[in-house]
């Protein structure tokens, strides 16, 4: 899925056309402990052609972005993004700020939209357009984010720039790994531990870029793809100093990922920015594994790890179906077992339940915990299909589904796991109307 990237300095409108643009998406998004508020990333589409939209905006959180900051915003979006809405404000008129963005998105080749925001209906004359004009970048388009003026058009001429989709090269089924985690939690140590004992595929299949930058290799006549891996450092290189997490990389490759596992560094714990990542994963019904990395730098007595665990449950509460590892990939110490988890929870995630079977536990689990509902409407359960795997997902025709709640389809979600286990992948309940 192509990535869009709004920049832009603060209080021009940024987050408010990101909110614009994927509005009612926003909506539908489950509201769970755990799983962070604030998003710096959402799918989107326009015209039947879907997106993801970053706010890079919300990437820094300081509270006053200064210049060299947005500047760096803006060369990571281009490095990045497959394209760039960059947002001036109509009303400020240009600034100095403004131009420093537009010296560094001028060199890219990818397409960038220069949005004029804040143009209410009756000032659009009164555009700075012949300043904007400077900036180099084409034709302003005027919009107004909090009144939806236009954006409309903005994203007409977005959709027409975006690239056309690749498709992987890959045979149908292979599993495809995302490793994620921040610089230095040992990603590309444990990239290259797995890849040491693999049968690598040096493969060039023509036609695509994607080979480039994708590991393949084989295990036991399986076939797996460990997706994105060329920003990896190659473990002899010497320590970049303050290496940026690479948020977007992170999100493109946990889009074309089957399983993601999420690196944390035992002497660390878990981060707001860890947070944030797997929560993305978790959202797009990803299957997940708690990787715990340098493990051989903890001082363990046999409460350790039970010290660990919980403390990670406590703070991913949301992934409490991922299972963790504990291990190094210096010494390789539990590394064989990732690959087993790998094809234990993809196994999982693409798991069907017979109907008769999944209608049976319905039944029993609603007479055992009756529905939620009062006096003058109860829920009702008519019949329940399995609409689709990876994430295994469940239909449930119902006679009023606003009569469901959260805390329902939590238990019904652990009545599944508990019989047919899903370890390691989200599960989606929808509740349908039955007309
Ligand atoms: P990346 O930025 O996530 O790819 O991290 P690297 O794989 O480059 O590792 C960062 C540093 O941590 C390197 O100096 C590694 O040698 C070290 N490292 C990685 N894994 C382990 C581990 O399991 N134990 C120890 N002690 N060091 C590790």
């Amino acid at each position: 899925k192509p990535i869009v990237a709004i920049v832009g300095r603060p209080n021009v409108g940024k987050s408010m056309l990101f909110n614009r643009i994927v509005g009612s998406r926003i909506a539908i998004v489950e509201d769970m402990p755990g799983v962070t508020r604030d998003r710096l990333y959402q799918d989107a589409e326009w015209q039947g052609r879907e997106f993801t939209l970053v706010d890079t905006g919300g990437l820094d959180f300081a509270e006053d972005v200064i210049t060299s900051q947005i500047r760096k915003q803006a060369e990571l979006a281009m490095r990045e993004a497959d394209a760039i809405i960059f947002v001036v404000d109509a009303r400020a008129g240009l600034t100095t700020t403004d131009e420093e963005v537009a010296k560094v998105l001028r060199l890219t080749d990818k397409p960038v939209l220069l949005a004029a925001n804040k143009v209410e209906q009756f000032d659009l004359a009164k555009i700075p357009y012949y300043d904007f004009y400077r900036l180099g970048l084409g034709d302003p388009i005027p919009i107004s984010a909090a009144e939806g003026l236009n954006t409309g058009d903005l994203l007409d001429e977005l959709v027409k720039l975006l690239p056309e989709q690749e498709e992987d090269p890959y045979p149908p089924d292979t599993i495809r790994i995302a490793v994620i985690g921040r610089p230095n939690v040992g990603k590309s140590s444990l990239v290259n531990a797995i890849l040491g004992e693999e049968r690598v595929i040096v493969s060039n299949i023509p036609g695509t870029t994607r080979d480039a930058i994708d590991s393949p290799f084989e295990r036991n006549g399986k076939s797996y793809v460990i997706v994105d891996t060329a920003g990896m450092r190659r473990r002899n290189r010497i320590d970049l100093p303050a290496e940026r997490y690479s948020v977007v990389r992170a999100l493109r490759a946990i889009d074309r990922c089957d399983v993601a596992l999420m690196l944390l560094d035992a002497t660390e714990g878990v981060t707001e920015q860890d947070k944030r990542i797997v929560g993305y994963a978790h959202e797009k019904g990803k299957a997940i594994i708690l990787v715990v990395n340098k493990w051989d730098l903890i001082e363990k007595d046999d409460k350790t790890m039970n010290k660990f665990e919980k403390k990670i449950r406590e703070e991913l509460s949301f992934l409490s179906y991922a299972p963790t590892l504990y291990i190094s990939a210096l010494t390789k110490q539990r590394v064989p077992k990732v690959l087993e988890m790998v094809d234990f929870v993809a196994e999982q995630a693409g798991r069907r339940i017979p109907t008769a079977d999944l209608n049976n536990l319905i039944r029993e689990a609603t007479q055992a915990t009756p529905p939620p509902g009062d006096k003058h409407k109860k829920l009702k359960i008519f019949y329940a299909t399995q609409g689709g795997v990876k994430p295994p997902t469940f239909i449930l025709f119902v006679n009023e589904p606003e009569l469901m709640h959260f805390s329902y389809e939590r238990y019904l979600e652990n009545q599944l796991r508990e019989n047919y286990g899903f370890e390691g992948t989200p599960i989606r309940i929808f509740p349908r109307k039955r007309e």
